[in-house]
């Protein structure tokens, strides 16, 4: 799955207020791969040791309480949605509900099969992750032998089932110079677009942080303006990279399916695999982001009614605090990515990292400040 918590999928049409737009499904508690910077951190699933994976029942009785609320996306991840005992039946269900529908898989599992089911669902997005340009690079980041190849593998078969996938690549010191290369092989592959992650300070990706595996924030802010002008303009496939709105030029900030500008967040919720709706996948590191559950609690209460649902809806954009209170982008980024945040700060309310660590550094784009700067009483102790 993609390493990235923020919720980086088109926005929802805003239809009413707080329509349930889009629904993320973590479907597994394993993965078949052991990424070194996953946000998450899944059960290493290998042989026959198995993990739970989300109940069919409960999927497709989610799906029919969140069309009335306004549902018109679902996407599939995981741990890795590919390992779900029923894949195929869940993507019958979307498919015959005519949702918009992505995924964000390692590619691994991604048979001929599949990918033909999935070419088959009207408005599909896949995700695949390529971490290297060369077996060593991407295995020593995922954590399993062979794992390169049968990406590669995966990605050629959406290719041949008439569906050209993004590759997502997560940068580290160790991989950024092959950022150029893997462009070079998404070309090759047949990919519509590849996307360059930051890693997530949650779970294992703060340990990569702590033990400065991850690039620093002047080297990841000069990494942004060379994928956005020369990078992308070297290549026809379309190119992202994950920085928040603040450093995006203003050309990129409405591209559609642009790279994370615009935050989602009031249209979305996330299900756990063991059907707990949190407020995404957050939920398997911090409890208190868990809203209830679907055997037993009526999704549109939750939707509706949750206090820290509507703790969010009331207190966004304004209450935000430190550089995202001063930001001019944040009607549009809303903190750019909340459950980092909190899990960080223990607030709904603190900074990004990305932009408070930006601030400290001095490379803070001043013109995406307010008039008056950093106000004193946003600032964070
Ligand atoms: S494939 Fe995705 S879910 Fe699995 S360990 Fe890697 S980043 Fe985490
Ligand atoms: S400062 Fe905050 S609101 Fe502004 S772009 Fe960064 S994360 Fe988004």
């Amino acid at each position: 799955m993609n390493e990235d918590p923020k919720p980086c999928a088109a926005p929802p049409p805003r239809r009413s207020p707080y329509s349930l737009y889009h629904i993320y499904f973590y479907l597994t508690e394993g993965c078949n791969l052991a990424c070194r910077h996953c946000w998450i951190a899944p059960a290493f699933q290998a042989g026959e040791k198995t993990y739970p994976s989300l109940e069919v029942d409960l999927f497709r009785s989610i799906i029919a309480q969140a069309k009335p609320l306004g549902l018109g996306a679902v996407k599939l991840t995981g741990g890795e949605p590919l390992l779900h005992p029923r894949i195929a039946d869940l993507i019958e269900i979307i498919k015959a509900e005519d949702l918009r529908f992505t995924m964000e898989t390692n590619g691994v599992l991604c048979t001929p099969e599949l990918a033909r089911l999935m070419s088959t669902c009207k408005n599909r997005f896949i995700s695949v992750s390529l971490d290297g340009a060369d077996s060593e690079t991407h295995e020593w980041m995922r954590g399993v032998k062979g794992s390169f190849s049968e990406a590669l593998r995966g990605v050629q078969n959406l290719v041949e089932a008439g569906i050209r996938p993004q590759v997502i690549m997560t940068i580290l010191r160790r991989n950024r110079e092959q950022m150029e290369a893997v462009v070079r092989l998404a070309e090759k592959s047949g990919a519509s677009s590849i996307k360059f992650n930051l890693v997530q300070p949650t779970a294992r990706g703060k340990r990569m942080h702590e033990e400065q595996e991850t690039l620093s924030i002047e080297e990841l802010v000069a990494a942004g303006r060379w994928v956005e002008t020369t990078l992308a303009a070297s290549t026809k496939i379309r190119v992202f990279y994950s920085h928040p709105a603040a450093f995006k030029p203003q050309s990129r900030l409405f591209a559609p399916d642009g790279g994370c500008g615009i935050c989602g967040i009031f249209g979305i919720l996330g299900v756990l695999a063991d059907g707990s709706y949190a407020l995404c996948g957050i939920g398997e590191q911090v409890p208190e982001l868990i809203f209830g559950h679907a055997a037993k609690d009526r999704l549109e209460d939750v939707w509706k009614e949750n206090p820290i649902l509507r703790e969010i809806r009331e207190g966004l954009p304004a209450r935000l605090e430190g550089i995202c209170g001063a930001c001019i982008m944040k009607r549009m980024c809303l903190g750019s990515c909340i459950a980092q945040n909190y899990y960080t700060h223990k607030s709904l309310w603190a900074p990004f990292w990305f932009c408070d660590q930006a601030q400290q550094a001095g490379v803070f784009p001043a013109a995406r400040k307010g008039k008056e700067g950093l106000p004193r009483h946003a600032q964070l102790p």
